[in-house]
């Protein structure tokens, strides 16, 4: 309704992107830079035009995750982004030293993703995919209002704990007016490659059940699985590694979800 909707600044490098999509998890570790990734590379598969910005301010995984080193070009008085696998990519990684640790404060939270939005030269994106920094402070708030969001995805483990992070991270969204485009569970189940048995090594179906309750969609589970590992740490993720094996096929039905 009118009068109801959050104040947002609206950036000029960011006019021609279609929609801004957020990743987010209620805490670090599970999983929600590998699925931007391959979420990222999904929506490329449908022949968008993708960007993805890893706004992991805390522990950015771009860098890593697509082989990706050096510092972005500056041409005029933006950023050129680098490129993998037809996507194009920023990272706080690109722009600090690796094993530097540093201390953010909400404030400057703001102002370094803003630059790394608007000083940005993305041109002209259908979608761009930001991985969330991980949890529900003020820093994510900040953010979450800032940008002018398509919607929020939400990764979870299907453990109690990170499920109850999850929630803050839904209704942090719902705060601001986001809509909340759904919930993966990623490290949903363990298929065993000798036996083939499967394992629930953190339960299973506890994202499904919390969708249900909170009112917005499961998009689904990903299982916990060596393969999505090695690419990822490879600088290969596994959509761009094998894009018409299975787990190409799991993240490509949740791209075409979001
Ligand atoms: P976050 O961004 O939430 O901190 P990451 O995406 O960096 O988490 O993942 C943490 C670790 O777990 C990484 O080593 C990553 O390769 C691994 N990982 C993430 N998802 C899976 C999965 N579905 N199967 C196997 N390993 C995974």
């Amino acid at each position: 309704p009118p009068g109801q909707a959050p104040q947002r600044k609206t950036i000029a490098a960011i006019e021609k992107i279609k929609y801004i999509v957020a990743v987010s998890s209620g805490k670090g570790g599970v999983g929600k830079s590998t699925t931007s990734a391959n979420l990222a590379l999904g929506l490329a598969a449908q022949g968008w035009r993708v960007g993805l910005l890893d706004a992991d301010i805390y522990g950015p995984s771009a860098p890593r995750l697509f082989g990706l080193k050096g510092q972005p070009e500056v041409v005029g008085n933006k950023m050129i982004p680098l490129e993998a696998y037809g996507l194009k990519i920023m990272s706080i990684g690109f722009l600090v030293e690796e094993d530097v640790p540093m201390v953010w404060r909400g404030p400057m939270v703001a102002q370094a993703l803003g630059q790394m939005l608007g000083e940005v030269a993305w041109g002209e994106l259908d979608a761009l995919v930001v991985d969330m920094p991980p949890g529900t402070g003020d820093a994510q708030l900040t953010m979450a209002q800032q940008v002018p969001l398509a919607g929020a995805v939400v990764v979870s483990t299907p453990q109690d704990l990170a499920l109850i992070d999850a929630r803050r991270g839904v209704a942090m969204f719902q705060k601001v007016s986001t809509p909340i485009l759904g919930i993966i569970e990623n490290m949903s189940y363990f298929l065993c490659p000798h036996c083939g048995g499967r394992t629930d090594i953190f339960s299973h179906g506890g994202a499904r059940k919390d969708a249900e309750a909170l009112g917005v969609p499961f998009l689904g589970e990903v299982p916990l699985d060596l393969a999505i590992r090695q690419t990822s740490d490879a600088g290969t993720p596994v959509v761009a590694s094998a894009p018409e094996g299975p787990h190409a096929a799991i993240y490509k039905e949740l791209a075409a979800k979001v």
